[in-house]
């Protein structure tokens, strides 16, 4: 059976009590019984003492006339005179003497060789029945008187009881109290057991009361309480953590210094799949892949904190970064940057293309100045120079309002408001500011747009769109040509636009898909010439675009350039 703990206090504090209350008891009886003996021992001394006084002052061979002292003794008292040699001489209690033994192995006369006393209590051999000898030695005889040991001697020696009732109600009470304060003690470690062990079941502060092992309670309590507050605090945290690395477009992985995986989101084994061809979705798979040949290296090898690495698998280019944390863990970290690398490069590209592209008006510019400067020419050849530069400086500027305005659209796009435009109108106007172009090239514009065609645009954004589209009909359709727009269809969101010129088209339909990029020329040669600055079809795509539609080119059958695109309706 297994006792708790309240009840194994109290039979521990019973045993050691019960323990010290017998040892109390026992000394105390033993003391009186000695007490008692002594009294006892005091009395038959005194007889001894009368006895050997009388025998001194009245010296007999026989002892006749030591009846006449004895019979004054209580009847029961039994007198021996016992000489040196252990001969019993006389013995009021026995008739003839001469039957008795010898006495000299007694305890009582042994012990007197080494004390002036000596006691003993047992059964007499002569009178079959229990003594308490008493036994002096005189000088000459050894005077032993003896009681028998009887009920009455018995219960004369036997110590008093009302000690023993008396550490039986004190130890009763003490039972008492101790079960009492034991109660009251192990109520509050069993609150305290049953805190430790459903630490979920909070005790109220108040079930504690003012003693020291409750104010550990108390504490324990506070410092728990303060505990899960903590721990609630950091799950969240954690939880925030873990639903941020989640919905991070980044592949995440924790690792345990021995390379156990604890922790990974879903983008991590996406991006593990693509790199791998492993199907398995095990994070480990990075530690063998050979793809990750540089990441083990740096494992085996490197005591840097962190690696960097880029991985080109699939036609995509990934981010490898791993970062070990204080306890030699470590996270790697998986990201896609294709989309980035391709705008470096593009970046890349452009700045080359637009140093390219202002190098030709510019080094045009300096051509005609220095041709001015160094030679002397007549007044119209100088001006004739003059104009061809002014020309370039023409060329120049619009090729860095075309740069800014693409810049724009595609860093700023959003900035570009949108208001209800009246399409139709919109194009008459711009129509009518060509009328001078058209006349001179004697170009017909046809706007085939109902009346109510309402698009979400911004202005700026339209016009810029219209003026390169007729300005690109202008240059490369030529003369006695045609330029046309129509609405060919419309839904519930979009009007759905063709623009198209009479002219040649583009030959090389390889090139019809790529006339959108920026600095991109059919015919390189010949269209600079023509003074395009490279970017107007790269506008008019990126503007369309942020009115939310597509733009595509196709040639015409009959002939000419057709652009097909649709734009958000109001
Ligand atoms: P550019 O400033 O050179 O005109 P664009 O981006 O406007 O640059 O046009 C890209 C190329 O597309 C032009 O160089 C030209 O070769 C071709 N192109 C554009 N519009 C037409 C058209 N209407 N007919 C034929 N070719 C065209």
């Amino acid at each position: 059976m297994k006792l708790n703990f309240k009840q194994r206090l109290f039979f521990y504090f019973t045993v050691i009590f019960t323990l010290s209350i017998i040892g109390v008891t026992i000394f105390e009886r033993n003391k009186e019984k000695v007490q008692k003996t002594e009294t006892l021992e005091g009395i038959l001394d005194v007889y001894t003492t009368t006895i050997s006084s009388f025998l001194s002052k009245n010296p007999t061979d026989n002892f006749s006339n030591l009846d006449s002292l004895v019979s004054l003794f209580p009847s029961e008292l039994r007198v021996s005179i016992i000489d040196k040699e252990g001969i019993v001489n006389y013995d009021n209690t026995i008739k003839n003497i001469n039957i008795l033994s010898n006495h000299a192995q007694r305890p009582e006369i042994l012990a007197l060789k080494t004390s002036n006393k000596g006691t003993d209590i047992r059964n007499s051999a002569s009178k079959n029945q229990a003594y308490l000898y008493y036994a002096k030695d005189n000088g000459i005889n050894f005077i032993r008187v003896a009681l028998p040991y009887n009920i009455n001697t018995k219960n004369l020696l036997k110590p008093d009881n009302s000690f023993v009732y008396f550490i039986l109600i004190i130890y009763l009470s003490v039972l008492f109290l101790i079960n009492s304060i034991i109660n009251k003690f192990g109520k509050s470690v069993t609150q305290l057991r049953d805190f430790a062990i459903h630490a979920k079941v909070i005790p109220s502060e108040n079930n504690f009361s003012d003693n020291e092992l409750d104010e550990i309670g108390k504490k324990l309590t506070e410092n728990y309480l303060l505990l899960e507050k903590s721990k609630n605090e950091v799950n969240a945290e954690k939880e925030k953590l873990l639903q941020h690395i989640h919905n991070s477009k980044e592949g995440i992985c924790f690792f345990t210094p021995q390379k156990e995986v604890e922790f990974y989101n879903g983008h991590f084994i996406q991006y593990l799949h693509l790199i791998t061809d492993s199907e398995e979705g095990n994070p480990n798979v990075i530690f063998t892949d050979k793809a990750f040949e540089k990441l083990h290296l740096f494992l085996k090898n490197s005591t840097a904190n962190f690696l960097d690495d880029k991985i080109s698998k699939q036609g995509k280019i990934f981010h490898l970064r791993l970062v070990f944390f204080e306890n030699k863990g470590f996270e790697i970290i998986l990201n896609d940057i294709t989309l980035q690398e391709k705008t470096r490069v593009l970046k890349q590209e452009m700045t080359g293309n637009i140093a390219h592209e202002l190098r030709t008006p510019v080094t045009g510019i300096r051509g005609y100045l220095e041709t001015i400067l160094t030679q002397k020419l007549e007044i119209d050849k100088q001006l004739y120079f003059t104009e061809k530069a002014f020309l370039q400086t023409k060329v120049l500027s619009e090729l860095i309002q075309d740069m800014s305005l693409i810049a724009k659209i595609e860093e700023a796009g959003y900035t570009f408001t949108m208001q209800a435009i009246h399409l139709k109108p919109f194009l008459e106007q711009i129509k009518e500011d060509y009328t001078l172009q058209f006349t001179e090239k004697r170009v017909q514009f046809t706007i085939n747009i109902p009346e109510e065609c309402t698009i979400k645009g911004n202005q700026n954004l339209l016009h810029s769109v219209f003026r390169n589209l007729i300005d690109n009909a202008l240059r490369y359709a030529g003369n006695d040509t045609n330029i046309t727009i129509y609405l060919y269809n419309q839904d519930a969101d979009f009007c759905y636009f063709s623009f198209y010129d009479t002219g040649k088209g583009i030959e090389d339909e390889k090139h019809l898909s790529r006339i959108f990029e920026r600095f991109y020329r059919v015919n390189e040669g010949r269209t600079r010439d023509m003074g395009g600055s490279g970017l107007g079809l790269s506008i008019v795509k990126n503007a369309i675009q942020i009115h939310g539609g597509t733009i595509y080119a196709k040639n015409r059958k009959e002939g000419g350039l057709e652009f097909l695109f649709h734009l958000k309706r109001a």
